[in-house]
């Protein structure tokens, strides 16, 4: 019987631990923690990732604002927006939704971003410092797959990971934090999809973890008995939420398994409440216990 792993119950363990970091903060002379989230002409889609990220901030006592913006705004005007928060003393971290439209420069405006207030952790410098094995603040979906498996005490040493999925944010960035761990990593995409050599890799997997974005891609001939199955995949499928593999198909193959919703969502949101506390301690300092 395989376990289904509760998303839930690691956020929560992962916000208490943040809030009593921030309470430590009081009672200092400090600017109260706050977030910014912006979003660039989003509807109803955004609005949902907004009230999570709320809901988080509201927990661990950290000041939200959300920055609605039209998307009519050209890449200079949120460049400026950009600057004024790095120099805002105020603000603590930035959250910039994802995807901006296309007529904006995402690699510009993400670039100019304080490292140092970057709530998803996708600067540049951020996702350099994963390479050097020193992350800090870390890309949010990955930081919570690692988070999972640590909770789940899952050792990585030597494991086969198979990642579905090569994007800069989630793939790309869990593929060397896995190899960090000592994990044979091996990372799929389009292209092995197409090839026809997928399965061969997804089978080899003691760890398979899929970030594509497609309802039941991955159905149990896809894996391998006892595999441990992380599903990062949001999709709507006919009005309900569904991830990227079968889920009812795969979960007595498997030896535990994410659900969707329910299962990296919450944590996602978690590790980005982490990385808000982790800028807030390199802008103001590490408390000396
Ligand atoms: P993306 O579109 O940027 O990347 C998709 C990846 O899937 C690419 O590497 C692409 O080559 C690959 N791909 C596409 N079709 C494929 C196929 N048939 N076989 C194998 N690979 C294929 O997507 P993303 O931003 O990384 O998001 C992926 C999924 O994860 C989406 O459903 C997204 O909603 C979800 N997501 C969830 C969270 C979370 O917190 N749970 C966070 C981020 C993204």
């Amino acid at each position: 019987m395989a376990t289904i792993i509760d998303g839930t119950v690691i956020a929560e363990k992962i916000l208490s631990k943040v809030k009593v970091s921030f309470d430590e903060f009081k009672g200092r002379s400090l600017p109260e923690p706050k977030l910014v989230s912006s979003l660039v002409g989003y509807g109803e889609e955004g609005q949902i990732y907004v009230n999570a990220q709320k809901r988080a901030a509201d927990k661990i006592g950290v000041n939200f604002e959300v920055k609605d913006l039209s998307k009519k705004i050209d890449t200079e005007m949120l460049l400026e927006i950009v600057r004024h928060y790095n120099n805002d003393d105020t603000v603590t971290a930035v959250i910039i939704q994802q995807p901006l439209p296309g007529h904006i420069d995402n690699d510009e405006v993400i670039s100019t971003l304080s490292p140092c207030k970057d709530a998803e952790g996708i600067h540049p410098y951020n996702l350099g410092r994963i390479f050097r094995r020193e992350a800090d603040i870390v890309p949010c979906t990955p930081g919570a797959v690692m988070k999972i498996l640590t909770e789940m005490e899952v050792d990585l040493y030597g494991k086969n990971v198979v990642i579905i999925g090569h994007s800069p944010i989630v793939g790309k960035p869990l593929s060397l934090m896995m190899l960090n761990e000592f994990a044979t990593t091996s990372v799929c995409h389009i292209g092995t999809y197409k090839s026809g050599e997928i399965q061969n890799y997804s089978r080899k997997a003691d760890i398979l973890v899929v970030a594509v974005g497609k309802p039941a891609l991955v159905n149990a001939d896809w894996i391998k008995d006892g595999a441990f199955v992380i599903d990062v995949g949001i999709n709507n499928l006919n009005g309900k939420v569904v991830g990227d593999v079968d889920f009812d198909g795969v979960k007595n193959k498997v030896s535990a398994i994410t659900p969707v919703p329910g299962g990296v969502g919450p944590v996602t949101v978690a590790i980005l409440m982490r990385n808000v506390l982790r800028a807030y301690r390199n802008q103001h300092g590490k408390i000396q216990k």
